[in-house]
């Protein structure tokens, strides 16, 4: 008897690189700059229309997206964050980077996401200390009430900060009015990541998008250095230019304050042009397979239960995530990821809550989060990427109703 072949292992997610991808990047490879090349200004321009922001930085990943923002907005030692505390550490991480300490909201249990609610009592632990930013987490692809998260935020003088790394694509719609993520109505800066497994990837990369030119300015520079070569921004007059014929010397350059190496490599934007010209078909497979997951997941309901869109959203979805009442069901969830693993099925955690964190519990001590435990004691992230087919939908429903009895 011929043996049946086994079926392909399905991450929960991964990158869909196509030869066209390939052949973009290797014409980068063959041009004249590596680095900073022309690719990285179209690719900005190509981000900034498709999310419908005016301007975008481009930089080398999401945390350092993250970073740039708050180094813009100079956000430091005095200073406080507030970040969801079911994220990825990136988020809090980029207050550290400039000294600020963090203050964890808890979440909704059913979406993991900061609500007005848990953003206000995360404020009442202010103590006193300056609130510079909050930094709302679009979990999953679902969408924070943002007008409600920038009322309280303008009310402290406090500046809003998305982390958008899930959320490209995403149509969002507060009283009804549909707009893109990233678009810049409700915030300050939006930020983004290129992972592999984000929606879409430069391998490693980043992006900002504002409204606010005073702002992508300043990132522009931070993220080289604070390295500036426009003779019109020089202060050291004497040094930059010539006692002849008064024009700016060709070698001079000016360090005006104290930037990173942040860029984001013109080979690694060819990567990100190409990827971003297929972004609607990426988005149009995500939704498709997230439909079919609605739909087949149904009959599982109580024990699993799939988040819930925001009414009128249009989520293009990062992550499948669903919440499973692992004790009703009789088994731990390693023993679930076990099961689906040996069926051929990647599955992950989003979350583990960052307060817990060593780190963050030395700094801060014990939270008490109950939104954020009830949240994490459930969440489970199924396969979702644009590589996938209908037919793998079912095959990672089929398996988890056979883990879970
Ligand atoms: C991926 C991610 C980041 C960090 O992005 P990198 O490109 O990996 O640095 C930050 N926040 C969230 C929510 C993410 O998913």
């Amino acid at each position: 008897m011929a043996e049946t072949p086994s079926l392909p292992f399905l991450p929960y997610g991964r990158q869909v690189i196509e030869d066209d991808d390939i052949a973009a990047v290797t014409e980068a490879l063959r041009a004249d700059y590596l680095t900073t090349g022309p690719r990285v200004a179209q690719f900005e321009t190509a981000f900034a229309e498709t999310v419908g922001a005016r301007h975008a930085v481009a930089c080398s990943n999401g945390t350092a997206a993250l970073h740039l923002a708050l180094m813009a907005l100079d956000v430091g030692p005095d200073d406080v964050a507030i970040v969801p505390a079911i994220t990825f550490a990136a988020t809090a991480n980029a207050a550290r980077y400039q000294g600020a300490e963090v203050v964890f909201a808890d979440v909704d249990p059913d979406t993991g996401l900061m609500t007005r609610q848990t953003l206000e009592a995360a404020m009442d632990r202010l103590q006193g200390r300056r609130l510079a930013a909050v930094l709302p987490v679009h979990l999953g692809g679902g969408i924070v009430d943002l007008p409600a998260v920038r009322r309280l935020a303008d009310e402290a003088g406090a500046a809003v900060v998305e982390d958008a790394c899930h959320a490209l694509g995403t149509t969002m719609a507060f009283d009804n009015r549909p707009e893109r993520a990233g678009d810049g109505r409700h915030s300050a800066m939006a930020c983004f990541s290129f992972h592999p497994v984000k929606t879409l990837t430069t391998g490693e990369g980043g992006m900002i998008t504002t409204n606010d030119e005073g702002l992508a300015g300043r990132m522009a520079l931070l993220r080289s250095h604070g390295i500036t070569r426009e003779p019109g921004d020089f202060e050291l007059r004497s040094m930059a230019f010539d006692p002849a014929d008064g024009g700016a010397n060709p070698w001079f350059y000016e360090m005006q304050n104290l930037g990173f190496n942040y860029r984001l490599p013109d080979l690694n934007c060819a990567l990100g042009l190409s990827q971003l010209a297929k972004l609607d078909r990426f988005i149009a497979t995500r939704r498709a397979l997230t439909a079919r997951y609605r739909t087949l997941l149904a009959p599982l309901t109580p024990l699993v239960r799939a988040v819930e869109p925001r009414p009128g959203s249009d989520p293009a979805l990062h992550l499948f995530i669903v919440l499973i009442d692992f004790e009703a069901a009789g088994l731990t969830r390693k023993a679930a990821m076990d099961g689906l693993k040996a069926r051929g099925i990647g599955t992950q955690v989003h979350y583990i809550p960052v307060p817990c964190q060593p780190y963050y519990r030395a700094r801060y001590g014990e939270a008490d989060l109950p939104g954020a435990d009830g949240y994490y004691a459930r969440c489970l992230s199924l396969p979702l990427f644009a590589g996938m087919e209908l037919g793998d939908v079912e095959r990672v429903v089929g398996a988890l109703a056979e883990v879970l009895g």
